[in-house]
Order: structure tokens, then sequence, then C-alpha cells
């Protein structure tokens, strides 16, 4: 591990080490949950009435899936929330205010700790160790703080409480706003959570405030540690969901939140009255208190989008809306184009007139392909019926993607410091968790290998670096097994033979997709994968893949065309002409045939897209120092102080959170790389501090200057941890000394 990473990278906590080595995995303990439950709760070697006061799950004797899970629910009946895991935080989610658990006193009281570790666990304790970690020991390292957990665990509730502490403890005075107002800059950050909100999170069955997006921001730090400004970058939204929604959930908030907040005169120029029905806006009648128009208002104001850029914008999406309630019905000659059905006649007029487009060439493009023959000629084929609607929804989510994406650059613009401004940054994490239904598809597959590679990073980052170390270093050390997910990784993102691959050159060859001959080609390339495996009786054409997770099965059907998700050139031609300037501005530079047609290497699928921006990703995260965050859900109903144990544990298993407790629970708290610690310690090499392995008793020094501040160092290691101090430092830094 090199000298930066090493900083701090260890349980900086204090956790103190119980029942040394352990040899076991956690897996060797997975029985079902029942079977196990009660014997292994009778091997408790600590006090079961005392199992809420266990700060750290490395405290635990033994350490298994059942006696961690007690643990946690000890806790969470006495409303604590959140607990180290070693290295890891896990954080309960309450489902419910807890009062002043992040108040301003409480921030105050975390930042101005001399030790914050030594506090009571809390996401304030991660925010404020990857805060002094900034400046580092030797030099300043940047830091990434990692939030993960399945849909409704709190990961972006997580992400907003990180984003207030650092507005608050680094908050840098008032910057000068271009628009000649003063704007404190951490406003500014922080409003860009409502804004992003309203247009990438929806009510979905399993979290009523889903995120349906990525989101990877970057807390910029001046010299003096102050925040001055932020970027944002996100990944994947899912767009399908505009023209869309599956049964019980919602659409964005920001539709519902124009219906319910939007004044009777903009009602009026939107065309939405009080009781008019839209097919795109199922559950309408439910009302959220995400539905909050004025908020989001208030926010884009703050980030200079302006009274008029607001309404271009929410033009566009009242167009959207009547566009969803566009239907088409057959044409009495087949060799005509579809009809529009009589009742969808306004809604037409309507669409186009909010999109500022003229209305019959945006029912042309609808219902008519143009097929170029050369510069000049160009042949005219009616759509079927289902082409129709296929190319409204696909209009649609064109649409919402590239106003998502401009609102994101916009949000930059306004809160991005300038580059002489700032030197380091602390990266926030809020992504997806990892997702299994019913059915799923190329969303799930790309959402599910984004956590195969966080998880492949923490296991990189924390788990083997550590035991490598260890190893390097010659100290005595038994390997803790952990999953490790290449097989997986390889499995989807292999090159030539993986499913992205795979998939790619199938989208390439342009030929009508059949998903029966991908499923043929995939069992033939990667049945040697053991991550791989098929329901042989099933009669839809799919693979089922062993996540870290638990396995899902993935639907073929569909998934050629969702990747490469193509826009028919007609529409991008229409959109051009709009007389929105914003809905122009947002086509102005597109490429109306840049996909699909002009050659078959200059497709860039949906995957291909992902993969490289997860890459990207990836490559920051590697070079900042991490802190993970696992958020867990500690039930499926979102109900208040609820504990279901088949829920947490499943949560615990699919995050290693067993295997993470061994090693912290095994390995040395803090770890310092030789040069630094003898840069550091030089000082006292002619005491016989480690010839003598000295305990609590064993010192007699000086107690002056650098010197005494190395001892008072080393003495809080021994007697935080409990540990003989001479095994921090391999053979040679002892000789040396
Ligand atoms: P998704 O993946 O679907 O976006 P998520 O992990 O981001 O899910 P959140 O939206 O952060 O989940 O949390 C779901 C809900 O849980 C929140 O809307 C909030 O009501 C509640 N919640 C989460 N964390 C806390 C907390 N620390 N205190 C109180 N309530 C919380
Ligand atoms: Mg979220």
């Amino acid at each position: 591990m090199n000298s930066g990473e090493s900083q701090r990278i260890g349980n900086g906590h204090g956790g103190k080490v119980i029942g040394g080595v352990r040899k076991k995995s956690g897996h060797a303990h997975r029985k079902s949950l029942n079977d196990s439950l009660e014997g292994e709760v009778k091997a408790f070697l600590i006090d079961e009435g005392q199992l809420h006061t266990y700060d750290d799950l490395t405290k635990v004797n033994p350490v298994t899936p059942t006696t961690v899970l007690k643990c946690l629910q000890a806790r969470y009946r006495a409303k604590v929330f959140y607990t180290h895991a070693g290295c890891t935080l896990v954080a309960l989610n309450p489902f419910q205010p807890v009062p002043d658990l992040y108040s301003l006193d409480v921030m105050k009281e975390y930042h101005c700790a001399p030790q914050p570790q030594e506090s009571k666990p809390h996401i304030f304790i991660v925010a404020e160790e990857a805060y002094r970690n900034v400046q580092g020991q030797v030099e300043p390292v940047n830091q990434s703080l990692v939030v993960s957990g399945e849909s409704g665990a709190g990961k972006t509730w997580t992400s907003r409480c990180l984003m207030k502490y650092y507005a608050t403890v680094a908050a840098c005075s008032s910057l000068l706003k271009s628009q000649d107002t003063v704007e404190r800059i951490e406003k500014r950050v922080l409003d860009s959570n409502p804004i992003m909100e309203a247009f990438g999170n929806a009510c979905t069955l399993r979290n009523s405030n889903s995120s349906r997006f990525g989101k990877y921001i970057q807390l910029q730090l001046n010299r003096s540690q102050l925040l001055v400004g932020a970027s944002v970058q996100t990944y994947l939204l899912e767009k399908t969901r505009v023209a869309g929604q599956p049964a019980n959930e919602r659409n964005f908030h920001i539709f519902y939140q124009m219906m319910t907040g939007g004044s009777d005169e903009q009602r009026r120029e939107w065309k939405m009255s009080h009781d008019q029905r839209f097919d795109w806006l199922p559950n309408a009648e439910k009302t959220l208190e995400e539905d909050c128009f004025d908020e989001t208002v208030e926010a884009m104001l703050h980030l200079g989008i302006n009274a008029e850029k607001q309404g271009h914008i929410f033009r566009i999406l009242a167009g959207l809306l009547q566009l969803g309630n566009v239907t088409f019905c057959s044409a009495m000659d087949e060799s005509q184009p579809c009809d529009l059905e009589e009742k969808s006649k306004d809604f037409m007029q309507h669409c186009a007139s909010l999109l500022c487009v003229p209305v019959e060439e945006l029912q042309t493009c609808l219902r008519v392909r143009t097929l170029r023959a050369g510069k000049q000629s160009a042949l005219f084929k009616p759509c079927s019926l289902a082409d129709c609607s296929v190319r409204r929804d696909c209009l649609a989510k064109v649409i919402y993607a590239q106003l998502f994406e401009w609102l994101v650059t916009f949000i930059n613009d306004s809160i991005c410091a300038d580059n002489s401004t700032w030197c380091n940054f602390i990266g926030l994490l809020d992504v997806y968790g990892f997702e299994c239904f019913q059915f799923n598809n190329l969303e799930q597959l790309c959402i599910n290998y984004a956590n195969e590679k966080l998880q492949q990073h923490f296991v990189a980052h924390y788990l083997k670096a550590q035991q490598e170390e260890y190893v390097s270093e010659g100290l005595e050390w038994s390997f803790v097994k952990y999953q490790d997910n290449q097989g997986c990784l390889d499995l989807i993102e292999g090159i030539p033979t993986g499913v992205f691959s795979l998939l790619n050159e199938e989208c390439l060859l342009n030929r009508a997709s059949d998903a029966k001959q991908f499923r043929v080609r995939l069992e033939k390339e990667l049945s040697d994968n053991g991550s791989m495996s098929w329901d042989k009786f099933s009669k839809q054409p799919h693979f089922t893949v062993a996540h870290y997770a638990g396995k899902v099965s993935y639907q073929i059907e569909g998934m050629m065309e969702k990747n490469k998700d193509p826009v028919p050139p007609e529409l991008i031609y229409l959109l051009k002409k709009s007389e929105n300037p914003l809905l122009h501005q947002l086509f102005a530079d597109r490429d109306p045939v840049g996909q699909g047609t002009r050659g078959l290497k200059q497709v860039v699928t949906v995957v291909s897209k992902f993969k490289n921006s997860l890459e990207s990703l990836m490559k920051i995260l590697h070079s900042t120092t991490p802190h993970y965050t696992r958020c867990i859900k500690p039930n499926t109903d979102c109900r208040p102080l609820t504990f279901k144990k088949e829920e947490v544990i499943m949560q615990l298993e699919a995050c290693g959170i067993v295997e993470t407790i061994h090693i912290s629970a095994a390995g040395f708290p803090i770890r310092i790389p030789y040069t630094s610690f003898t840069q550091r310690y030089g000082l006292i090499s002619n005491l016989t501090l480690f010839s003598q392995g000295a305990g609590e008793k064993g010192l007699e020094v000086d107690n002056k200057g650098a010197l005494g501040l190395a001892v008072a160092d080393i003495l809080r290691v021994v007697l935080s941890h409990s540990l003989d101090p001479s095994r921090h430092i391999d053979n040679e830094a002892r000789s040396s000394l």
C-alpha cells in the first residue's frame, strides 16, 4: 500500500480487538437464520443485556451474522442508529425524524472534539475524519465517502447530512455571484439537492423518494479547508420512467409538483386544469412531502435559473404530459399512416404548442418513417401502430434526458469553483443500490454491475490491501476468506467475451434483434463462468448472474433495443426547429443521424457509455482515501422503528459486513508507513521502548517537544487499543530504531 493511501484508512475510531485473529469467514455460518439463531446466541461471550452498548461490532464475540444482527437489533431498539463495523459505519434507517440527531450543536460537538472517533458512532465521525484527513500527515489526500445500501436504506438522506455538515463546518464567507447578488456558496451547493431530487427522484414501491440516477458530488476545498464550490456527476438516469411507470409507482416528482404547486395562471398556460388526468401521471392523488414546488423554484432561482428559463422548462414538461395522452389507431387504409384517436387531437395540439413545434410535423414524425435515399431524395413509410407509440415515448425520453443533463451542467456552472481557488476535494457517492425485481433487464444489469464495481473497490482497497500489507511486512496473520467478485465482473465486462461485449457486438450487427439467438451465443461463450447460469425450463430467454449480493435473472427480450437506444432522426430534426429557446438549445448540437445509421462502428451503446463513466469514477475513487457507510433498511414497508431480522441479515450478508468486521477486528487499527513512522518517531530511537516490548508500564521518557508528541501518540495507540506496539512495525523498522 502506498504511503498516501495508508494514512488512516484503518479503523480510526479505536475499536478494541477482542477475540484476536479470527479464521472463519462469515459464510461458514450461513445456516438458516432460525436454525442458527438460538445456538449462537447461547454461545455469546458477552452480556446480552448490554448488547446495545457495543458501539463497534468488532467488539462482539463471536462475530457471526447472528451475533452482529442481535447487536444491531438491540441498538435499534434502544434508538441508536449508527454502529461502527471496523472500517465501515453501519447506518440503520429509523424511518422517522430523530430530534437533535443532526442539529448544529451535534455538528459542532463532532467537529470540535479532539478525538471525534471516541464520541458516539455517528455519520459526523465519518465526515469529520475525512475532513481532517484531507490535510494528510505528509501531503493532502482527497477523500471519498461511499454510501451504499438498497433502495430506501437512506443513502440520499445520509449524503444530504454529509453535505450539510461540510456546508456548516467548512462554511466559507460569502462569495460574489455573477448576478450582482451576494450568495453563500454553501447554500448554493445545498440548493442543488432539491432541484436534482425533483427531476431525478420518484416514488417507487420501495421508497417514496427514490433516486432514479446515480450521483457523485465533489465538494471543493481551498487551502484553508473551506468549501468553495462543488461539482456533480450523474449516472444513468432512468429516463424510461417519464413515459411509463411500473404499477403503483409514480413519475418524477417535478410533474406532481407542477400539478399541485403551479398558480392558476401557470396551469392555464400548461393546459393543466384541476380535473385533467394524465396517463403519464399515475397516483397523482397521493401527495407527498417531496411535492414541494416552491422549494424547487426557489432553489432554481438561487442557482441562477431565472423565471424566464423556468418558464421554458415547465412548458417543455407540460408538453410531455400532453404527449402522454396521445394515442393512435390503425387507419382504414393500411397503406396510410395510423390515425390519431379522436380524443387525442387536442392533446397533440397542446403538446405541439407547448413544445413550440409545428403540429403537422409533430404528427408526421410520430407516424411516418423517413428513409433517406441519397442526399436529395427520401422515402416515406407509415409506422405500425406499435411503432407510433414507441416513437411517442422515445420523444419524451430523449427530451427529458437532455433536459436533465442541461440542468446538471447548469448546476455545475453555478456551483463549481474556479480551478485556481480549490486544491482538494471530498467526494460523496450516492448510487442506486443492488436491484433484483421480478423482471430485470438492461437497467438492472448496469446498476448491479456498478454495485459489483463498488464492492470490488471496497474489497481491493480495504480487505485485500490490508491483508497483503500484513503479509508483506511479515506479520503473523491468518487469511480471512472473502467473497472475491472478479469472476462476476469478468462475466459482465470481460473483453471480448463478457455480456457487455457480446451485447454490443449483437447491436453492431444491426440485424433484427433476436433474443433467442443472443441467449445461445451467451451460453456458448460464457458457460464456463461460474457466475452465469440458466433455468432450462424457462420459456423466456434469460440468463442468471450470481452477484455478490445474490442471484438475479435478466430478461434478454428487449435488451438489444435498450442498448442501442435509437432515436429516429426525424424527431431530432423536429426538435431542432423548436421555437422554445431552451428546447432548441438542447438539440442544437445533436447530430440526428449520429446513431446507428452512419456505419456500424459509430454506435455508442448504453452499456459502453455507462462502462466508461463508471471507469472514470473508479479511477477517481482509487486516487482517494475511501470511507464506507453501509445504510441498512430495517424493514421493507418503511415503518418507523421496525426491525425485521430476515431483511436485515440479507443486507448484512450482501455487503459482506461480517468479513469486514473479522478483518478489522483482527487487524491493526492504526497503520503508519515505515518512512513516515521513522520520520516522526526517529527521535525516540535511543529509548528502550521497543526492545522492552513496552506495555503501559514500560515507558520512561523525557516529556519535551517532539519527543513528548511522539510518545503521546504512541501512548494513545497503546492505551486505546490494548495492543503491543511492537506489532505495529515490522522487524526491519524495529532494528533500525
Ligand atoms: P434509493 O436507492 O431508492 O434512492 P436511498 O437509499 O437513497 O434509496 P433515502 O431516500 O435516503 O433512501 O431514504 C429513504 C427514506 O428513509 C427517507 O425519505 C427518509 O424518510 C428515511 N430516512 C433515511 N435515513 C433517515 C434518517 N437518518 N433519519 C430519519 N429518516 C431517515
Ligand atoms: Mg436515493
